[in-house]
């Protein structure tokens, strides 16, 4: 093979090499594997210029030094080529951009009221406890006392699901499970959603917050009910609240009472928010009836107890001034978003 037919092959193959490179270090060996001083294929051939008749050794000495800047030329257009595809891969920071809005999200009102509520309440030794939305017609009425013929029951016109099994109209639901579970003393706050045939409207939803607490232990009496209201009051609406107590009905309880707080809006003076009467009805409560006690097993002879439950949502509307519940379950992003960073 002469020299120049070598030098033929090895710029051909070196050019394709080159352009094949698509890393600068595939780049890096094909150069040492063409150009290398000691063990590059150029040298290699230049070595043999030496054993040719010495008339013919410039034109072979020029003709590899040609090979040798094609090569070396191409490699540095090549390089030049791998390092630009690099840097347009590396992101880069635009100063000049606007910042991307971050999504806040927020408790919705009647969360932050229900945190609230059971902060209170934890202080007074009140735990959280949950109990499912589709119950049966013996949790829902029979275990608190309401026959399913009793006219209480008309109360709740109720969403059934199949024959006995409803969406709880309350939360109630949630005491005789936790007294089914444990023995006394108990001391729970249960809040939930619970779901009654009422007209969506300005002042009703058929799905509903509630929130209920239940004690019970030997000696409870009337007395330690009104206390723990009084106290819950004061730490939710401020140490000026005052609660009164009006004799009223549930068939779970008794005597049973409707609470009432001194209106939050006006200190009791009077406004539109209680409409003149400076209180605001807030909450039923009463002491739990014996026949709860004989469905869940307790001795009613030995244990006594109190229960209440409140409207979360209603207490929501009091609070942020807000005059239709429905705003409270649309899920409008207008609204909620103005209570991102409220906690
Ligand atoms: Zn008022």
């Amino acid at each position: 093979m002469n020299l120049e037919h070598e030098l033929a092959v090895l710029e051909t193959e070196g050019r394709a090499a080159i352009a094949g490179a698509t890393t600068e270090a595939e780049l890096e060996a094909a150069r040492i594997r063409l150009l290398a001083r000691k063990e590059g294929r150029l040298s290699a051939i230049m070595r043999g210029l030496g054993q040719l008749p010495p008339e013919q050794r410039p034109a072979a000495g020029a003709a590899s030094n040609r090979v040798k800047d094609i090569l070396t030329e191409l490699l540095d257009a090549r390089a030049a080529e791998l390092a630009a595809a690099q840097d347009s891969k590396t992101p880069r920071l635009d100063l000049t951009l606007p910042g991307r809005a971050t999504w806040r999200g927020a408790k919705h009102p009647v969360t932050l009221v229900i945190d609230e509520i059971c902060d209170v309440l934890a202080h007074l030794g009140f735990t959280r406890a949950r109990g499912p939305e589709a119950e049966t017609d013996w949790y829902n009425f029979i275990a608190l006392n309401t026959p399913l013929d009793h006219p209480a029951a008309d109360m709740h016109d109720t969403f059934y699901l199949a024959p006995g099994i409803l969406l709880r109209s309350h939360t109630s639901p949630v005491q005789i499970r936790t007294m089914q579970e444990h023995q006394p003393p108990i001391r729970i706050v249960a809040p939930g959603m619970v779901y009654r045939r009422d007209p969506f409207d300005a002042s009703h939803a058929p799905a509903f917050d509630q929130l209920e607490g239940l004690a019970v232990d030997e000696g409870v009496t009337f007395v330690d009910l009104k206390a723990t209201l009084a106290e819950f009051a004061r730490g939710l609406f401020g140490s000026s609240a005052r609660v009164r107590f009006r004799p009223s009905y549930f068939p779970f309880t008794e005597p049973s009472a409707e609470v009432d707080v001194s209106c939050m809006l006006c200190g009791g003076s009077g406004c539109s928010a209680c409409k003149g009467t400076g209180w605001i009805e807030i909450m039923g409560a009463g002491m739990v009836h014996p026949a709860v006690f004989e469905h869940v097993g307790y001795d009613s002879e030995r244990y006594t107890g109190f229960a209440f439950g409140m409207g979360p949502g209603r207490i929501a509307m009091l609070r942020y001034g807000i005059h239709d519940i429905r705003i409270l379950y649309d899920s409008d992003v207008r609204f909620l978003e103005q209570f991102a960073g409220v906690s």
